[in-house]
C-alpha cells in the first residue's frame, strides 16, 4: 500500500506552523484513540498513521528531510511506531498523564477502560550473503514467539479493579496530593491471569515455534534493523502483538568487499599478462564475467563494471563493481627465468617512465572512493 503524504494525513498544508501541526494531530489522536474505538483495526491504523506523521513533522530535522526527499528520505529513520511509543509521546501533546480523555473530558479516570498492554518485541539476527543484500531475498526464519496459551483465563485485576491505574494519596507540606500510576500487578491492562495452563508463564503466554516469511528489500546493509509489526510476542489477554525486529548481519564474501553500494575486487595478474594483455575471469554478484586486460596495464589501475554493484535501498540506481588491478612480481625464479629477465634488463622499454596521465595512488583514491 502506498504511504500517504504526512501533511495530507494530518490535514494541514505544507506551510503549517508547529502549533497548527500539533493541533491537527491532537484532533486525530482523540478521534482515533483506541479507548474510543474499541479495538476497531481501521481506527488503530489511522491512529498509528497520524502518530507517525506527527512524529516526523514535529521534529525539525526529520521534517526538513521529509520536505526534501519525501518518504524515501525517511527510510530507516522512522521504523514505524508501536503503541507504546505513541502513548509515551502523549505526555508532550496532552500534558499530565498523557491520557487525552483525562485532560480533555475532565473525566478524571474511574470507569475508563484500561489501556491494553502491547506484547513485547522479539529480536532476531539474520545473516545475509552479499548477493542477497544486493538483490533482495525472500527468507523463511524460525522464531520462538510467546502466544496466548490455550486454556488461560483472565479476571479483573484486584489491585486496580480493572482500571489499570492505581491512585496514591500522599501527604505533603502543601496538603494532600493524589498521584496515579500504572498498576504494578497487571501492568496497566486491568486483567490478571486466573488459570495458568501448564507450560504457560504468569501472563498466560507460552512459547511457540513459528516459521515467518520475510521479504528483504535489495540494498540493506550490515547493522540495519527491519521491523515487522505484529509479528513479535503476543500480549496477555488479546492485546496487540509486539513487533519482530530483524537485525541484518553480512556474511563475509569470499572474494568481494562492499563499499557503500559498490563492490570491490582485488585482481592479481602476472606482469607478463599486464605487458601483453589478456582476458581474465572475474567473480561478480551475478557470477563470473570475462574482462579484457589491455596490453601495458599498470599495477593499481581501477576498472569499473557499471551496474554490477548493489541496488540502492531507496531506489537511487545500482552501484558498480570496481576491479583493482595488482601486478604480481614473482618472488622466486629458476635459473632459466633469471637468465631470461637478465637478457631484458638493458631494454629501455623496461625502465619506469610514468607519463603525465599516469595517475598516482592519491589521485586514484580521490577518483574512486
Ligand atoms: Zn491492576
Amino acid at each position: 500500500m502506498a504511504k500517504r503524504d504526512y501533511y495530507e494525513v494530518l490535514g494541514v498544508d505544507r506551510g503549517a506552523s508547529e502549533t497548527e501541526i500539533k493541533k491537527a494531530y491532537r484532533k486525530l489522536a482523540i478521534k482515533y484513540h483506541p479507548d474510543k474505538n474499541d479495538g476497531d483495526p481501521e481506527a488503530e491504523e489511522k491512529f498509528k498513521e497520524a502518530a507517525e506523521a506527527y512524529e516526523v513533522l514535529s521534529n525539525k530535522d526529520k521534517k526538513e528531510r521529509y520536505d526534501r526527499f519525501g518518504h524515501d528520505g525517511m527510510r530507516g529513520a522512522s521504523g514505524g511506531m508501536n503503541m507504546d511509543d505513541i502513548f509515551s509521546q502523549f505526555g508532550d501533546i496532552f500534558g499530565g498523564s498523557g491520557n487525552p480523555f483525562e485532560s480533555f473530558f475532565g473525566g478524571g479516570g474511574g470507569g475508563g477502560r484500561a489501556r491494553r498492554r502491547k506484547g513485547s518485541n522479539l529480536r532476531i539476527k539474520l545473516k545475509l550473503t552479499l548477493e542477497e543484500m544486493a538483490k533482495g531475498a525472500d527468507k523463511k526464519i524460525k522464531v520462538n514467539r510467546l502466544v496466548s496459551a490455550e486454556g488461560a483465563t483472565f479476571k479483573t485485576c484486584t489491585s486496580c479493579q480493572g482500571t489499570g491505574q492505581v491512585r496514591k494519596v500522599v501527604n505533603t507540606m502543601l496538603g494532600q496530593m493524589v498521584s496515579s500510576s500504572t498498576c504494578p500487578t497487571c501492568g496497566g491492562s486491568g486483567q490478571i491471569v486466573e488459570n495458568v495452563p501448564p507450560g504457560a508463564n504468569s501472563q498466560g503466554l507460552e512459547p511457540k515455534e513459528e516459521i515467518i516469511s520475510i521479504k528483504i528489500p535489495a540494498g540493506v546493509s550490515d547493522g540495519m534493523q527491519l521491523s515487522m509489526s505484529g509479528k513479535g510476542n503476543e500480549a496477555p489477554n488479546g492485546g496487540a502483538a509486539g513487533d519482530l525486529l530483524i537485525l541484518i548481519e553480512e556474511i563475509e564474501h569470499e572474494t568481494l568487499k562492499r563499499d557503500g553500494n559498490n563492490v570491490v575486487f582485488d585482481l592479481y595478474i602476472s606482469f607478463i599478462d599486464a605487458a601483453l594483455g589478456e582476458d581474465v575471469e572475474i567473480p561478480t554478484l551475478d557470477g563470473k564475467v570475462k574482462i579484457k586486460i589491455a596490453p601495458g596495464t599498470q599495477s593499481g589501475k581501477v576498472l569499473r563494471l557499471r551496474g554490477k554493484g548493489i541496488k540502492d535501498l531507496n531506489g537511487y540506481g545500482v552501484g558498480d563493481q570496481l576491479i583493482h588491478v595488482n601486478v604480481w612480481t614473482p618472488k622466486t625464479l629458476t635459473k632459466e627465468e633469471k637468465q631470461a629477465l637478465e637478457n631484458l634488463k638493458a631494454s629501455k622499454n623496461f625502465k619506469p617512465n610514468p607519463g603525465k596521465n599516469e595517475k598516482g595512488f592519491f589521485e586514484r583514491m580521490k577518483e574512486y572512493f
